[in-house]
C-alpha cells in the first residue's frame, strides 16, 4: 500500500511495518490476535479519519478501525490493510448544567470516568475501564447502571460520524433520524464515529464489591441469586453472579452487585438478604466511588491473554440450567476464565424492541463465557470448554446474543443479534454505505427491496 497520499492530508502518524511503535500500537486485547497491518492512521481529530476514509475510498482498501481495541474478535485489526487507529482522539467535554457529556472516541471508560466524575456526573458504561468507549457504546452497552439509566446506547445524544463517502454528518433524533436509530446498537457498520453526546446522571456513590462463597455450594447459590434478582428488584440494584477464582486461585461463586440509587440506606437495605444467604467465604460489599467500582475487576481481564468467548441471552435460569452451569463451572480448564450471568431488569427493559437497534429487551439473563489463559499450546482445550458449555445451555436459550460478544467465530450469528431489527440495520447500511466499506465488524450487509429483484 503507497501511503504517500495519505501522508500529505494527514496531520497524525502513519505508523508501517518497521516504524518506531508500529508493534505496540497493533497490539490488541486478545492475544490470540496477532495481525500486520500495513498502515495504522493514528487520527488526531475528525478531519484526519475523514482524509483516512477519503484514502480507503479511492484505493478501494476495506479499513479496520480501532477504539479500545478490546474486541475479543480482534476486529480492530487486519493484516495487510489500513487501520484507522481513533486511540489519539481523546477530548471531552462536560455540561453539568444540561447534564450531558460529548467524548471523542478514542476515550477508555477509565478516562471518560475520571472527566465525568469531576462534575459528579455518571452514565451506563463499560465494567472494565480500559475498554473503548466507542466499541461498546456502538453495539448497545451493558453495564452496571443500566437497570436504573437503560442501556449506553439508550443515553445517546447525537453521533458525529464520517461516512463511507468521507463526508462528515451528525446524527440525532431529528437529523438523519434512520442512522440515530441504527448506531443504537447496530456497531461500527455505517462508518467512522468520531464523538457522541451522552446523557448523564448525578451519581458518585455506589454500594458494590463481591460476596465470595465455595465452588461446592454454587448450586445453592445460583438458585438464591435467580429468586432474587426476579423479586422485583428496584431499578437501582443491578446483581451479576459468576464463577470465579480468588487471585490465589481458588475457584469460588460470586454475588457482584451494584446499588447506584441516592438512598444508601435503602440499598443497605435491599443488599441485606444477598449478604446474609449461606456462609460466605468473604464479603467484600461496600459503599465506594463510583470510579473505584468501575475498576474494580480490572485485574481479572487485562490486555494480553489469549481469549475465547461464547455468548446467549436466556429466558429462564431453572434449576437443570443452574445444574449444567456448575457442572462446567466445576470442570473448567483455566484457572483464569469466568462465567457470568448478567441479570437485567428495569430502564433496559422498558424500551421496546424495535426503538433502537438493541432488541433484546426483556427481563433476563446474559450468559458470558469468558476463556482466559496464557500458553498457544493449550488454546484448543479451552476453546472446547467455552463451546461445550455453550452448546449444553442451549435448551434455555431466548434465542438471541450481545453482537459485542461474538468472537471470531460468529459471524453467522450477527442475524441473532439484531433479531426482528435486521432487515431495518440492512437498509440503512445500504443508505449511508451500500458498498460495505466498512465490513471488517460483526457485518450487517446492504441491502435494499430493489436488490432482491
Ligand atoms: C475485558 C472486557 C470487558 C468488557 N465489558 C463489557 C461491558 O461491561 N459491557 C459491554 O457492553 N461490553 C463489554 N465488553 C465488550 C465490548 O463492548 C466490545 O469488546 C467492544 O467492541 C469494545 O470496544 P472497543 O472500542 O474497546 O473495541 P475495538 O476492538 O477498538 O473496536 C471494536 C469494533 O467496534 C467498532 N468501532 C470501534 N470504534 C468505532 C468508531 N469510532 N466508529 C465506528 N466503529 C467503531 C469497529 O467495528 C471495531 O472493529 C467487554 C470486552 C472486554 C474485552
Amino acid at each position: 500500500m503507497d501511503i504517500t497520499s495519505l501522508q500529505s492530508q494527514f496531520r497524525g502518524e502513519i505508523l508501517t511495518p518497521g516504524s518506531a511503535g508500529y508493534d505496540e500500537s497493533r497490539k490488541i486485547w486478545n492475544a490470540m490476535i496477532d495481525r500486520r497491518p500495513s498502515a495504522i492512521a493514528r487520527c488526531t481529530g475528525p478531519e484526519d479519519v475523514q482524509a483516512a476514509v477519503r484514502f480507503a475510498l479511492d484505493h478501494d482498501i476495506y479499513p479496520a478501525i480501532r477504539g479500545g481495541g478490546h474486541n475479543v474478535a480482534g476486529l480492530a485489526m487486519v493484516d495487510d490493510g489500513l487501520v484507522i487507529d481513533l486511540t489519539p482522539m481523546k477530548n471531552i467535554v462536560v455540561d453539568p448544567s444540561n447534564r450531558t457529556a460529548t467524548a471523542q472516541t478514542g476515550l477508555t471508560w477509565g478516562e471518560f470516568d475520571r472527566e465525568t466524575q469531576q462534575h459528579g456526573l455518571a452514565t451506563t458504561g463499560g465494567l472494565i475501564s480500559t475498554t473503548g468507549i466507542a466499541g461498546l457504546t456502538l453495539g448497545g452497552g451493558v453495564g452496571w447502571l443500566m437497570s436504573r439509566c437503560g442501556l449506553v446506547c439508550d443515553n445517546t445524544l447525537s453521533y458525529d460520524i464520517v461516512l463511507a463517502t468521507g463526508d462528515s454528518i451528525q446524527a440525532t433524533a431529528d437529523d438523519h433520524a434512520d442512522l440515530f436509530w441504527a448506531l443504537k446498537g447496530g456497531g461500527g457498520n455505517f462508518g467512522v464515529v468520531t464523538s457522541i453526546t451522552y446523557r448523564m446522571y448525578p451519581i458518585t456513590t455506589v454500594i458494590s464489591g463481591m460476596v465470595l462463597h465455595p465452588l461446592a455450594e454454587a448450586r445453592k447459590v445460583l438458585e438464591f441469586y435467580r429468586d432474587f434478582v426476579t423479586s422485583g428488584l428496584p431499578d437501582e440494584l443491578t446483581v451479576y453472579a459468576a464463577s470465579l477464582s480468588t487471585p490465589d486461585g481458588h475457584p469460588v461463586i460470586a454475588f457482584i452487585p451494584c446499588w447506584c440509587g441516592d438512598d444508601l440506606a435503602q440499598g443497605e437495605r435491599v443488599l441485606d438478604p444477598l449478604r446474609k444467604f449461606g456462609s460466605p467465604i468473604a464479603d467484600l460489599i461496600n459503599t465506594m466511588p463510583y470510579s473505584a467500582m468501575q475498576q474494580m475487576i480490572d485485574p481479572g481481564a487485562p490486555f494480553g491473554l489469549r481469549s475465547y468467548w461464547k455468548s446467549r441471552f436466556l429466558r429462564e435460569l431453572p434449576d437443570t440450567a443452574i445444574d449444567t452451569f456448575v457442572q462446567f463451572a466445576e470442570t473448567r480448564t483455566s484457572p483464569r476464565s469466568f462465567a457470568i450471568l448478567e441479570h437485567a431488569h428495569g430502564a433496559v427493559s422498558r424500551v421496546q424492541p424495535n426503538a433502537t437497534a438493541f432488541p433484546t429487551r426483556s427481563d433476563g439473563f446474559d450468559l458470558v463465557l469468558i476463556s482466559l489463559w496464557d500458553n498457544a499450546e493449550e488454546d484448543p482445550r479451552h476453546i472446547e470448554w467455552t463451546r461445550t458449555f455453550h452448546s449444553a445451555m442451549q435448551p434455555w436459550s431466548a434465542g438471541s446474543v450481545y453482537v459485542n460478544s461474538l468472537d471470531q467465530d460468529d459471524a453467522a450469528r450477527v442475524p441473532e443479534a439484531y433479531a426482528q431489527n435486521y432487515a431495518r440495520l440492512s437498509a440503512v447500511k445500504a443508505t449511508y454505505d451500500p458498498g460495505n466499506r466498512f465490513r471488517r465488524n460483526q457485518n450487517i450487509q446492504p441491502h435494499t427491496k430493489a436488490s432482491e429483484k
